[in-house]
């Protein structure tokens, strides 16, 4: 007889977090959402109950209060825990590094602090592919070694990936997914992602400009030893995302020991920044209004994942392509904009 899980997100109204509580109750799990709001808006959790029709126990909450989390822990069972709660700007986190860790760092230690006094072993954290830097192959696989950090963003995920790799052995079972670039939205529009101020990451500066909220597209970058001289990414759109932590914890569930594994969860198709453009102006029939412009410090040239060993793991498979994805994203913009 299987039991039902009772999966605590932290960070659960953040993009990513939100998506997986959604895919999370209709795979008929029972959730519990902390999230400090800092980076995101109650409005999302009330997207995600429109969308599953289900109440969400939440509790505003910050994963460096150990005590609030103990009592929370002490009033629930929970089977797992998805720990998305995290900052995530690379140009933020050159600007304050101190808080990068503080936050990245420190809450994960407090919550695996929490989760050892009450007994709960099972973990997925999010990490990033921006661990392994410019890889030496491509597609990238999860044996590359780690690279030096290009910001201390990139040093937390190296950082937190290697406490867990280590406090595994004190009983945790730990997945950490390996994120490449997740894009889009709930094909709803009810949830997605909500940037603070100018957007650093490609697809919402599109959508921004596309709803002229911004003049034009700068596209950092045409001189790279690339197919179109433009960077290339693995854009994996956040539902597909999403399903993949159900499938993690399943596959957490069925392990009988300790243990420690990281996964990529991308495509394994690898797209270049002005592909990514003229698709979306393809799909959504919108001039977009862009210009070269020089290359962003910190830039890898070229990375996607070699997705193998989370196909074969998890028997996960991505279901939306990326003109989808790119459509999802601008229904969202429009939602926001009420365009
Ligand atoms: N990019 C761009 N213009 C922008 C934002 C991003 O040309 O306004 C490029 C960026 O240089 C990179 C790619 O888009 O090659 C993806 O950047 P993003 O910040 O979305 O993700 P990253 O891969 O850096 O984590």
């Amino acid at each position: 007889m299987s039991t039902i899980n009772h999966v605590l997100v932290t960070g659960g109204a953040g993009y990513i977090g939100s998506h997986t509580v959604v895919e999370l109750i209709e795979a008929g799990n029972k959730v519990t959402v902390v999230d400090n709001l800092s980076r995101s808006e109650y409005k999302i959790i009330e997207g995600i109950e429109t969308i599953t029709g289900t109440k969400i126990d939440f509790h505003k909450m910050d994963c460096l209060d150990a005590e609030a989390l103990h009592k929370l822990f002490s009033q629930n069972k929970f089977s797992s825990v998805i720990h998305f709660a995290a900052f995530k700007s690379v140009n933020e986190s050159v600007a304050k590094p101190l808080s990068y860790y503080k936050n990245n760092v420190g809450s994960l230690i407090v919550l695996l602090d929490v989760m050892k006094t009450h007994d709960v072993k099972d973990l997925i954290f999010s990490s990033s592919c921006t661990v392994y830097g410019q890889p030496d192959q491509i597609p990238v696989d999860e044996s590359a070694p780690f690279k030096k950090a290009e910001s201390p963003y990139g040093s937390t995920k190296q950082v937190c990936e290697q406490i867990l790799e280590e406090v595994a052995t004190e009983g945790f079972r730990v997945v950490s997914l390996r994120y490449f670039n997740p894009i889009g939205a709930h094909p709803s529009a009810l949830i997605g992602e909500l940037p603070i101020g100018v957007p650093n990451n490609l697809v919402p500066y599109v959508t921004q400009t596309a709803a002229e909220v911004r003049k034009a597209l700068t596209i950092f970058g045409n001189d790279y030893n690339t197919s179109d001289g433009s960077c290339v990414r693995d854009f994996i759109h956040v539902s597909d995302v999403a399903g993949a932590h159900v499938k993690a914890i399943d596959y957490v569930n069925k392990q009988s020991k300790s243990f420690y594994e990281a996964f990529n969860l991308g495509t394994g198709i690898g797209v270049s920044v002005l592909e990514l453009v003229k698709k979306f102006m393809a799909v959504t029939g919108i001039r977009l209004n862009y210009s070269i412009g020089p290359r962003r410090p910190g830039d890898v040239e070229k990375v996607y994942a070699n997705p193998e060993k989370i196909h074969k793991a998890f028997g996960w498979q991505t279901k939306y392509d990326l003109g989808q994805s790119l459509l999802h994203a601008w229904e969202w913009e429009k939602k926001l904009r009420d365009i």
